[in-house]
This record gives C-alpha cells, structure tokens and sequence, in this order.
C-alpha cells in the first residue's frame, strides 16, 4: 500500500474545542475531509482554559517537552491529545499562556505577550514531532499566530530529522491580521538578527509574523480565489501587498468547505424545528422561535428578518449597517445581530436597540446555538462586508434558505449568484461600492424580491441547493499539498 502523506496542521484554534471565528471551522473541519481522502492528519493547537473546562475529554500524552525557544529560563511544556483516533488533535499545554478566558485578548485589547504566547506555540512543533515520532511531509500553518513555523522550519530547523522531509503551507485567513509586535521583543523568537530586514520579519521597524511566513512559506494560499487576488493589490494588502506580489507563483486560493453535518437544517440538533428544501414548514417554526428568543413583536410574523452574526470589527461593515439603520426601520421588517468584538460597537448597538423595540434585536454575546437558529429562522442575512476572505455565514444562509446580502468582495463574490427576478435564478444579493446607498439598494431588491412569494421560494431553493462542502476544497488542498511535495 502506498505510502500515507502526512500534515500536520498548526492553529490557534479549532472547532469543537475553541473557536472566534471562521478559522475554528476550517482546521476544525478540514482534518476530517482529508482523512477521508487517505490523508494523515494530525492538528496541532494551544490548550485553552476554553478546552480544559471544555466537554470533550482529553488525555496526557507526554510531559515536559522541551520548547526550543531562548528564554531566559528553560521552558517546558507538557502534550495533552484528545479527538478522532483518525485524525488526533493535540494540545500545548503551559498554563501561564493559555489557561485564559479569551484566546487572543478582550475587547479592551490584545493580551500583552501574544508574541511571547504564539512564537512558544510555533516552536512546539519540533518537540511534539519528535515525541510522537511523526515525520510530516507538510507543516500547514494558519494565520500570524502559526507563521512562525514555517519561519522555523526554514530557519532553524534543518538539519533536524524529524522535520527534515517537510515543507510548508501558510494560510491566510485575514491578512489584516499579521502580528506585529516591537522590535525589542526580537530576541525572544530565537532568530539571527540577520533575519530582522525588509526581506524577513521587519515591518516599518516592527517584528512582523504574518509577513515572516509569507516570506519563508513554501507556499501560501488564501480561502477564496477572488481575496488571492485582491490581497495582491495595495487596497487589500494592508501593506504586505508588496510582498505577496513578490510570491505570486507562490499565491493560490481555495474556497474554505464547510461541514452540513453542523450547519444543514435537515440535521442540526441546534433548532427546534428542522426542514428541508422539499418541506419548508419548520423554518417558520424557527422564526417564531428567533423572535421569541430576540424579543420581537409576533404581531410582525409575516414580515422578514434580517439577521446578522459577526465579529463587531470594522471589516464587516458596522459603520454602513450604522447608515442604514434609520431608513430600514421605517420599513416593515426586523433586525437582529448577534455579535461580540470592539467596544465601541458594543456600545453603538447598546444604545440603538431600545429605540426599536420590537424591531431590532441585539444580543453582545458569542453564542453557537442561538447562530444556528438565526440562520434557521431569518430571512436574509447582511453582510456588508468592506473585504471577506472567504466569509462562511452566507454560505451557512444559503443552505437554511436564509437569503444573503453580501457586498461583491471576496469569497461573498465567489459563493453567492446575483438573483435576476426576471429568470428567478440566483441565490443572493450582491452589491459593488463600499456605500451606504449601494447597500441600501441591495436590501431593497431582496425586499422587492420578497414580496413576491413564488419568487422568493425559487431563490430560497435555488441557494438550499449550493454545495460547498469540503469534497471539492479537500481536494484542492491535497493537490498543492503534493505539489509542494514534488517541488
Ligand atoms: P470571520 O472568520 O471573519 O469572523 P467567517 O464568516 O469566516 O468570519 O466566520 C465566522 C464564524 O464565526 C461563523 O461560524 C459564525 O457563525 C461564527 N460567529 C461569529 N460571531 C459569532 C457570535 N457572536 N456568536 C456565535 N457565532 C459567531
């Protein structure tokens, strides 16, 4: 039998153990695809306060590991694993680090050592390799929390058997994100000072991960094609623009899967009524249940909910919602949100929802259940976003019938079909300009649309029917997988 290629993926977070956002999905997800496909997987992920309290039982797998990291002191750390024995997760346990209530900080800011916390992560990844006696033909990193790695593997470990055969991935998943930290923090990553110039680390005199394992990666990818491309330009690059065009042959994008056995309205354990394309009558089961749950005015039953789940951060475009608050509430229909994220919108949505009572429903909390049944039980899902790498609730919408608004970016761009209410084809409502009135007009078709009962059934059925499970993207990854392999 040939013989199994090996990955092990590095994350900071996963689902079912810890999760902020869409990253969680994916290298909670993906692990499973690509077993399916003859792929060894093995993950790689901090231990959370959030998975040591968490349901999923988990097991000592090895003690005092050394972290190869130059700290003024010998740090240790111990290996904990839990999961599918087809593809384990395992867990860097240093309690100081990661026994937090947040993974990466509050809404008052970042933790103060995220450098000292990650680049100690990043480093696990010799030790654990050699204590599991696991030779991985690929180290798929995600992100600036596990850039280093790729950083390490280029830098610091050749030489060393139990990586020697590997090569890396780095996927980014927001390249607003990068880990920038001060200069005077550089020698706690354990890297040759030579390695702190524009062609490394230094970013505008700054330690920079992100762009460390865009540049050491031995390839890079993004979750959409449209956002690998757009991150190649100065208005997404957030600066590193520059850098990725200098590995463009480099750059590819794969369209984030996502997992029906969690998000599918014919299965999910999450709503109290279940439907599916053919029967749709539990879906207003789930409204009135999503009204209840937001205090919403029954008596509105028949109008459409419009329904948000987002981290509150500029990105997603709260300052557009914010626009076209006023003028959508004098219309007939509701809104809910549910988020958490930056303070000032905490105190934005705060203030809003008492001046509509009955119509706008806000709730600042990070809660899985009560996404399930927004998705089940709305109407249209907003998502203004100003740029999505590849964005997974509007494709979570799609399958709950849950209909998106979405601006014509990203993976928003890639996954959703503009509705032409002449044909009833399509499966969304996409706008172009990052505007108010762009917006406005774009809910104001899907309202039109709406109105029209047999129009809106097609459309509904039209994006129930979408596929974006992980058998296509799986495939995609296990193809540049062994493109790296052969490189
Ligand atoms: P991002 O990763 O940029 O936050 P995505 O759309 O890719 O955005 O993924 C967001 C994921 O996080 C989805 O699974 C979404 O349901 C979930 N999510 C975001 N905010 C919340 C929240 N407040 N409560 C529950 N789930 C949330």
């Amino acid at each position: 039998m040939a013989e199994k290629l090996r990955v092990l993926m590095v994350t900071s977070e996963a689902v079912p153990f810890a999760k902020t956002g869409g990253l969680a999905d994916v290298t909670g997800t993906l692990p499973r695809a690509l077993t399916e496909l003859g792929v060894e997987v093995k993950v790689l992920m901090p231990y959370y306060g959030a998975v040591k309290q968490g349901q999923i039982a988990t097991s000592p797998v090895a003690e005092n590991l050394e972290s190869p990291l130059p700290y003024p002191y010998n740090l240790t750390f111990d290996l904990i694993g839990a999961g599918s024995p087809d593809y384990p997760f395992y867990f860097v346990a240093r309690d100081e680090f990661f026994e937090r209530s947040q993974l990466y900080g509050t809404p008052k800011g970042d933790y103060f050592d995220n450098l000292e916390r990650f680049a100690f992560f990043s480093a696990a990844v010799l030790p654990v390799c050699q204590a599991l006696e696991f030779h991985p033909q690929v180290i798929h990193c995600h992100d600036w929390q596990s850039a280093l790695a790729a950083v390490y593997l280029r830098n610091r470990w050749p030489g060393e058997e139990a990586v020697s055969r590997a090569k890396s991935l780095l996927t980014i998943h927001n390249l607003a994100y990068q880990g920038l930290f001060p200069k005077d923090k550089y020698p706690l990553l354990g890297l040759d000072w030579s390695l702190f110039c524009i062609e490394g680390l230094e970013y505008y005199d700054q330690i920079n991960l992100l762009k460390g394992g865009i540049i050491c990666a031995d390839a890079i990818n993004t979750v959409s094609h449209t956002y690998s491309q757009e991150i190649q330009t100065p208005e997404f690059g957030y600066g590193l623009d520059g850098v990725l065009r200098t590995r463009a042959g480099s750059v590819f994008g794969i369209l984030n899967g996502v997992d029906y056995t969690e998000w599918s309205p014919q299965n999910d354990p999450h709503i109290p009524a279940r439907f599916s394309p053919r029967n749709l009558k539990g879906k207003a089961a789930d409204k009135a249940a999503l009204m209840e749950a937001f205090g919403l005015d029954q008596s509105r039953r028949e109008a459409p909910i419009l329904a948000m789940i987002s981290r509150l951060a500029d990105q997603k475009g709260f300052d557009l919602v914010a626009q076209v608050l006023p003028k959508l509430m004098t219309r007939d229909l509701m809104v809910v949100i549910l988020g958490t994220g930056e303070e000032k919108y905490h105190r934005w949505l705060q203030k809003e929802a008492p001046k509509y009572p009955g119509k706008l429903g806000v709730k600042i909390a990070f809660n899985n259940q009560l996404a399930h049944l927004m998705e089940a039980g709305a109407d249209m899902f907003l998502m203004p976003s100003r740029y999505e790498p590849c964005g997974l609730n509007q494709i979570y919408s799609m399958k709950y019938g849950t209909i998106p608004i979405g601006r014509a970016t990203g993976g928003l761009k890639d996954t959703i079909t503009p509705v032409d209410p002449k044909t009833g084809k399509g499966t969304g409502f996409l706008f172009e300009d990052y505007a108010a009135d762009a917006f406005l007009k774009a809910i104001h078709s899907a309202l039109a649309a709406f109105e029209d009962k047999k129009l809106w059934q097609k459309i509904m059925k039209n994006a129930m029917a979408q596929d974006f499970s992980w058998k296509t993207s799986a495939k995609a990854y296990l193809e540049l997988y062994h493109k790296l392999g052969s490189a």
